[in-house]
């Protein structure tokens, strides 16, 4: 029996314990359609209570960074110990391979193992006859932690381990879509964490909003869409608290004319398919040569045709389906509203008849800016192609948006791909690859994508301010 057919039973975490909440709202797994969960839907009191017992939690925990660092590790160990457990779990409410699930978890991890042994740096700034001058970093209180549900436990993983680290407590809210694994990386942690240090909690916008309006939280990092975060960003002005926004993207593919068409979408489709497409950072829309779009839009085609698309709790699925109903019928929107305006259907164009949320992997072209799946984010399983002749002008249209998160360039002259990567508005650009990234590296978005960075030294320093102390001498 798999999890799906079976009802999850998690709770939420709130100062160490299991947390009973009033109500519970229902969760579907997307390659059925059908609700095989429920997860408690936190109230106005119970995200009180989940603040308050992180508030408690904060002085000890930010005082003794020996026991941060031995419980991020144990937390790291513990979560690969019910990796078995977890994994069913998010490929049952998201939808996605379970190798995809499993790497998931080990992403979880491995953040936590990054940043267990990350010192924040205390740098001398003067040390002379007249002052000793050091610059150190302090944490800064309860942070409230709220994800997508795209990769519920990566994302998640990037912020609550950085927090932890630094020294602050957390309240981590999973989008109602995703809830189950966050609730379950909840109980496993219980076990290794001191009471309140994170508090897992699940339900929708009110609880987010709660969140973000508490006066006790003195940090928000958000992942999620544009128009969440700016409602995040307004929320937090009112008491200053400090904001870290990774937001949605529309990232643009260059292909210059001197690229081997096969082997960039050799490149490019597992990059702009990957989760069935709902990746902020994946590939959006591809502005390519005129000279070689034709044999570009081909070879994409025929990695979409070929593409495995199903359940993906069950072997050989590459790609499972859309997360949820409103996002499928996004993406079908989109896709119609291109073939409307004159785009060519090469692959895919409809949702995959029977039950659960699958659409066929989607390649269109013949088509323009102005049209809405060039202009918006789509986040799903269909990609534009878009030819130019003229290299500035593509540049100026990949420039001409609000996005600003990743891009990319391909060619066989990487000198030239790299001098046309500098003049893309974006907070992270690749030549010959896309969606590229480590731990150490940062991750971070310009425009609206996205304020703060992510990752590596910079996602530690996120979580910090910092406290100037000056000795005379
Ligand atoms: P969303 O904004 O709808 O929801 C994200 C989270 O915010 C959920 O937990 C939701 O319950 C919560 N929320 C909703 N309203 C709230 C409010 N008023 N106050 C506080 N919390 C609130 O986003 P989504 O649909 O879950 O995720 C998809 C979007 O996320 C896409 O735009 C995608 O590009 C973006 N994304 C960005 C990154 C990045 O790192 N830049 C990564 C992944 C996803």
């Amino acid at each position: 029996m798999s999890v799906s057919e079976r009802a999850v039973a998690v709770s939420s975490t709130v100062g160490g314990r299991a947390h009973p909440t009033a109500a519970h709202f229902d969760v579907v797994n997307p390659a059925t359609g059908e609700v095989f969960a429920t997860a408690p839907d936190a109230s106005v009191a119970d995200v009180d209570a989940a603040v308050r017992a992180a508030a408690e939690a904060y002085p000890s925990w930010r005082s003794d960074a020996r026991t941060r660092r031995e419980v991020l590790n144990a937390a790291s160990d513990a979560l690969l110990a019910a990796l078995d457990e977890i994994v069913p779990i998010l490929t049952a409410e998201q939808g996605k391979p379970l190798a995809e699930s499993a790497r998931e978890v080990r992403t979880m991890a491995l953040f936590f193992r990054y940043y267990a042994d990350m010192e924040l740096p205390r740098e001398v700034l003067r040390d002379d006859e007249s002052a000793y001058v050091q610059l150190v970093r302090r944490p800064l209180g309860p942070v409230a932690v709220i994800a997508p549900w795209n990769f519920p436990l990566t994302l998640a993983g990037a912020k609550v381990a950085p927090a932890l680290s630094a020294g602050n407590t957390v309240v981590l809210k999973p989008s109602p879509f995703t809830p189950l694994s966050s609730l379950k990386v909840g109980e496993v942690l219980r076990e290794v964490m001191p009471a309140g240090v994170l508090n897992v909690i699940s339900g929708g916008s009110e609880a987010g909003a709660a969140m973000t309006t508490h006066p006790l939280i003195r940090k928000i990092s958000f992942t999620g869409s544009i128009a969440t975060g700016k409602a995040i960003a307004a929320a937090a002005a009112a008491d200053l608290k400090r904001t870290t926004l990774e937001l949605g993207g529309n990232d643009p593919v260059i292909v210059l004319e001197d690229a081997d068409p096969v082997r960039v979408a050799e490149g490019v489709f597992p990059r702009a398919f990957s989760n069935t497409g709902q990746v902020c950072v994946a590939p959006k829309r591809v502005y390519a040569h005129e000279s070689l779009r034709p044999a570009l839009v081909e070879a994409l085609a025929e990695l979409a045709r070929k593409a495995k698309v199903g359940d993906g709790s069950l072997a050989g699925t590459e790609l499972g389906p859309v997360n949820n109903r409103p996002q499928l019928e996004r993406v079908a929107e989109l896709v119609d509203d291109a073939v409307r305006h004159g785009a060519t259907v090469a692959a895919g164009g409809k949702a995959i008849d029977g039950r659960g949320y699958f659409y066929q992997p989607t390649i269109l072209t013949d088509l323009g800016d102005g049209v809405r799946i060039v202009d918006e984010e789509q986040f799903g399983p269909a990609l534009p192609v878009i030819g130019y002749r003229d290299l500035d002008d593509a540049v100026a249209r990949a420039n001409a948006t609000h996005f600003g998160l990743g891009s990319s360039v391909w060619g066989e002259d990487v000198e030239r791909a790299a001098a046309v990567a500098e003049r893309l508005e974006a907070g992270m650009t690749w030549v010959n690859t896309h969606t590229a990234s480590s731990l150490d590296e940062p991750f971070a978005g310009v425009k609206w994508s996205g304020i703060g960075v992510e990752s590596g030294r910079w996602g530690l320093k996120g979580f910090t301010e910092f406290h100037l102390i000056h000795q005379a001498r």
